[in-house]
């Protein structure tokens, strides 16, 4: 594992530093809704013009063609400037368009992939349903070929953004007489399609991340499906494998910018006695916890991001997103701890605006693109070869 930037990379990051010191937005994001999503599309639609967009896409499909090395020095740098995260975009950048880059026909690219990254398509994951999370092949919404088209009728819950989006991937039982998992089909649906019903669901912060999407009669052209009829499953685990690795590489730069915001919290916070909360052994005790851990997570995206350069592939990514999930919960939940009474309130002072949210937001962290447990079965099974319980 190579931990210091060669000369190529260490310009990289000064010209993309450069860039994003004259052009990151400075006007707030907006809290919720269209507006927010606008917000998300500009800067997406900027950076696209720029060259910025797609930093290890193909060139071929809009992108600058580099490697996962550049692609971590330019979230680096976006951390460091305080950049707007993707927001609405981070499925159709995460995984939308990754997916379609490894298994989409060509047809599929040219329709979605430019156009996904000027920040033209927001897109949602429609694979969970009401009795189908964990147990993802249990899933119940079906498929009918018609003609040259599949008639889809049933439920997706918990889609995240589906209320804002304007794409979906879904995933649907097309041949129930099948072994579970080969019965499936990964489909893409454009969501103003008659027949699709969103209701957008509030989460615990009051807010509308994510909503349950109803399909009635829904016709899709087959020249949607990604992968052939039935090849649903294998589409479905190259998306997860974008959603745990690659796609959590950005989130966990932020989350070492987020533990220096909490240390500085701590530093400019005071108790009782007037003293800095970081003066306390028990404060400077947890940070420390916090800032190792927060290392220990950077380090394994590196060699991750370095394995992948040399071999095409890396386990490490399965143990990434438990371990940022994780960490992230604990790092938002010191946040507001350190606000003291400030913290019992959303929006009492700008820092509780930015830490109570985010920790009741991060339980999701744990339970979204897999729980923490299923994740741990999986890096069991799949990284350490262990037996099935
Ligand atoms: C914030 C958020 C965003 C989400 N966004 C999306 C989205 O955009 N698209 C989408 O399709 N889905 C989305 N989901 C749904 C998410 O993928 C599921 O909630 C998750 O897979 C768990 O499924 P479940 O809720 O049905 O819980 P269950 O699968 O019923 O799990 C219940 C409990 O049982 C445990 N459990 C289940 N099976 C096992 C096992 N084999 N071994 C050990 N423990 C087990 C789980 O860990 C959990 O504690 C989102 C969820 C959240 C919270």
């Amino acid at each position: 594992m190579r931990l210091r930037p060669t000369p190529e990379e260490r310009q990289f990051a000064d010209l993309a530093a450069e860039w994003l010191s004259r052009n990151v937005p400075r006007e707030p994001r907006p809290p919720a809704g269209e507006p927010m999503a606008a917000f998300d599309r500009a800067w997406q639609r900027l950076q696209y013009d720029a060259g910025w967009a797609g930093v290890a896409w193909p060139k071929e499909y809009g992108g600058a063609g580099l490697s996962l090395v550049e692609q971590m020095i330019w979230f680096e740098q976006c951390a460091r400037f305080d950049a707007p995260e993707p927001g609405v975009l981070n499925i159709a950048l995460g995984h939308a368009g990754p997916v379609l880059i490894a298994e989409g026909t060509d047809t599929q690219r040219q329709d979605h992939l430019a156009a996904i990254l000027r920040g033209d398509q927001v897109w949602a994951q429609g694979f969970s349903e009401p009795e189908a999370g964990s147990d993802l092949a249990a899933l119940r919404t079906r498929g009918v070929v018609d003609g040259d088209h599949l008639v889809v009728d049933g439920t997706k819950i918990w889609t995240t953004g589906a209320h804002l989006s304007d794409w979906q991937e879904l995933l649907v039982r097309t041949d129930p007489a099948a072994a579970r998992h080969r019965g499936l089909s990964f489909a893409i649906v454009d969501l103003t399609t008659p027949g699709v019903e969103v209701r957008p669901i509030t989460a615990m912060d009051g807010k509308v991340h994510f909503a349950q999407v109803f399909y009635d009669g829904v016709r899709i052209p087959l020249r949607n499906l990604v992968g052939g009829l039935g090849d649903g499953w294998k589409v479905a685990m190259t998306t997860l494998g974008f959603e745990r690795g690659t796609m959590t590489l950005g989130t966990v730069i932020r989350l070492l910018k987020l533990i220096d915001d909490v240390k500085e919290l701590a530093r400019t916070r005071v108790d009782c006695r007037g003293q800095p909360l970081s003066t306390s052994d028990e404060v400077a005790a947890r940070l420390a916890d916090l800032e190792a851990e927060g290392v220990a997570l950077h380090a394994l995206a590196v060699a991750f991001v370095s394995e992948v350069k040399r071999t095409g592939s890396s386990s490490a990514g399965s143990m990434i997103r438990p371990l940022y999930a994780e960490l992230s919960q604990r790092v938002k939940r010191t946040g507001a701890e350190l606000l003291g009474r400030d913290g019992l309130t959303t929006d009492g002072t700008d820092e509780a605006a930015r830490f109570v949210p985010a920790y009741l937001h991060s339980f999701g962290h744990t339970i979204g693109t897999g729980t923490a447990e299923v994740q741990r079965n999986v890096i069991a099974h799949r990284v350490l070869g262990l037996p099935r319980g």
